[in-house]
C-alpha cells in the first residue's frame, strides 16, 4: 500500500489503544482494572444534558458557523472574564472539537515546514504527533535534574531561529506538576521578547488541589489580546467530565482565529451543534460539579499516592493538579513498556508507559477511578513486582501464582 511519509511517521496515540485493549478484555469477561484512563467517571452537569436534549428535541440539528455557534462563544468570552481577568471579542474565540483540535488548527496556523515547537517533558502524549502532522519539528525538554520542571534557561537554551511555539500544559498530564507563576511568568516574557507563540494548554486548570489557584498566563503581559503571542486552550472535557462531547476553544487575536477558523472550516467545520449546546449549559449553568470533581479527585490522589509510597523503592512526587501521577518504578524494572506489559498481562491491570510521555522508568496511573480500583489495582501491582509479596494472588475466582520473579 502506498502510504505518505507523513502518515507512516505518525504513531497511534498509546492512551486510545490502551482503553481499546482495556474494553476488549473486559468484554472477554477479564477482570480489567483501568488505570490508564484519561476522564473523569462522574455524571455531566444536568444542565449541560438538558441544553443538549432541547436541541436534539426539536429535531433540527444544523450546521454551525466554523468558529462556533454565538451562544457558546459568548459563555467562553464570559469564562475568560471571569477566570482571566480578560474582556476578549467573538472574533477572538473559536471553539473545537476538543481542546485537540484547536492545538491543531493553531499549529496548522503557525507553523510553516521544520519550524521547532518546544514543550517540556514529561508531555502530553500527542504533542509530538500533532507537531509533525503540521509539518513541524517537536523539541522536548528534559530537566537536568531529573524533575518534572525544566529550569526557564533549559528551555532558553533550545530556542532557535527555527523556534515557532512553546507549549506549556500546567497542571500537567502525565506529572500533575503546576508550573510555578515564575516560570509561566518568564517563559510569556521570553516568547514575547523573540516573537514565539506561546500555546498555553490549560486543559486541567481547574482541577488542583490543596486550595491551590490556577496560573492565569495573562498576568504576565502588558500586550493586549491583539498584539499578544498567547493562544490559550481549554475545553469541556475534563472539569465538567463531559469528554465524549468533544468541545474545547482557543482564545487569540483575532488575525490568528481568523486563519484557524479558515483551518477548521476546511478540515471539519464547526463542532457539533448539539455538544456546543451541551458546552453552553455547562458553562452558563450550576458551577458545583467542578468543585465535587476537584474534592473527589484530591482524596482520590491522596488515596493513591499513600498506597505508591507503601510499595518500597517507588518513588512518587505528590501531583499538584489533574487526575494522574507519574510514580518512578524504575526500582524494579527500566522499561516502562515491559513493566506495562507485565502489569497488564499478568495482573490485568492498565498504566501508561512513561515511555510515551518522554521519560522511562515511570507508568502513568491515573486515579479518575473509584477508591475500589485505586486500592485494588495497586494490590495487584505491588504484588506482581515486589519479591517480599505473598506468592499467591485471587483475581476473582482465579488464583495466580507468582513464577516471573
Ligand atoms: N491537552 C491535554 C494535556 C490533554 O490531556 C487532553 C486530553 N487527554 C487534551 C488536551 C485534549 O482534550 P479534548 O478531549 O478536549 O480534545
Amino acid at each position: 500500500m502506498s502510504l505518505s511519509q507523513l502518515a507512516r511517521s505518525i504513531s497511534e496515540s498509546p492512551t486510545l489503544k490502551l482503553n481499546e485493549t482495556a474494553a476488549r478484555l473486559r468484554e472477554k469477561g477479564e477482570p480489567v482494572i483501568h488505570l490508564g484512563g484519561g476522564e473523569p467517571k462522574s455524571k455531566a452537569p444536568i444542565d449541560a444534558i438538558l441544553n443538549c436534549t432541547a436541541l436534539l428535541n426539536t429535531a433540527e440539528v444544523r450546521y454551525s458557523p466554523a468558529d462556533g455557534i454565538p451562544a457558546l462563544k459568548k459563555a467562553i468570552i464570559r469564562y475568560t472574564e471571569e477566570h482571566y481577568g480578560r474582556l476578549v471579542a467573538p472574533e477572538n474565540v473559536i471553539a473545537s472539537s476538543g481542546a485537540k483540535q484547536s492545538i491543531m488548527v493553531a499549529l496548522h496556523a503557525i507553523i510553516d515546514p521544520k519550524d521547532e515547537v518546544i514543550f517540556p517533558a514529561p508531555y502530553w502524549v500527542s504533542y509530538p504527533e500533532m507537531v509533525k502532522l503540521a509539518g513541524g519539528i517537536p523539541v522536548a525538554v528534559t530537566a537536568l535534574d531529573g524533575g518534572f520542571q525544566p529550569t526557564v534557561q533549559e528551555i532558553a537554551d533550545v530556542i532557535g531561529s527555527y523556534t515557532k511555539a512553546i507549549i506549556l500544559n500546567s497542571p500537567n498530564n502525565p506529572s500533575g506538576t503546576m508550573y510555578s507563576r515564575d516560570f509561566v511568568a518568564e517563559i510569556v516574557q521570553i516568547c514575547e521578547k523573540r516573537n514565539i507563540w506561546l500555546i498555553m494548554d490549560d486543559t486541567y486548570n481547574r482541577l488542583v488541589f490543596d486550595g491551590r489557584a490556577p496560573v492565569n498566563c495573562y498576568d504576565f503581559t502588558d500586550q493586549d489580546i491583539e498584539s499578544s503571542k498567547l493562544i490559550v486552550v481549554n475545553c469541556v472535557s475534563k472539569m465538567y467530565a463531559m469528554t465524549g462531547f468533544r468541545v474545547g476553544w482557543a482564545v487569540a487575536g483575532r488575525e490568528l482565529v481568523r486563519v484557524m477558523t479558515n483551518i477548521q472550516s476546511q478540515e471539519t467545520s464547526g463542532p457539533a451543534t448539539p455538544s456546543q449546546w451541551a458546552a453552553v449549559g455547562a458553562l452558563n449553568g450550576i458551577q458545583s460539579s467542578i468543585d465535587s470533581l476537584r474534592m473527589t479527585l484530591e482524596n482520590n490522589r491522596n488515596v493513591m499516592c499513600a498506597r505508591l509510597q507503601a510499595i518500597p523503592g517507588v518513588q512518587v512526587t505528590k501531583p499538584a493538579g489533574t487526575f494522574y501521577c507519574f510514580p518512578d518504578f524504575s526500582a524494579y524494572e527500566k522499561s516502562s513498556l515491559k513493566l506495562s506489559n507485565l502489569l497488564l498481562e499478568k495482573v490485568r491491570v492498565v498504566v501508561v508507559p512513561g515511555k510515551d510521555f518522554g521519560m522511562e522508568g515511570r507508568v502513568r496511573m491515573s486515579y479518575c477511578g473509584t477508591i475500589r480500583e485505586i486500592r485494588e489495582g495497586l494490590e495487584r501491582v505491588q504484588w506482581a513486582i515486589d519479591p517480599n509479596s505473598p506468592n499467591e494472588l485471587y483475581l476473582a475466582d482465579r488464583k495466580l501464582v507468582r513464577d516471573w520473579i
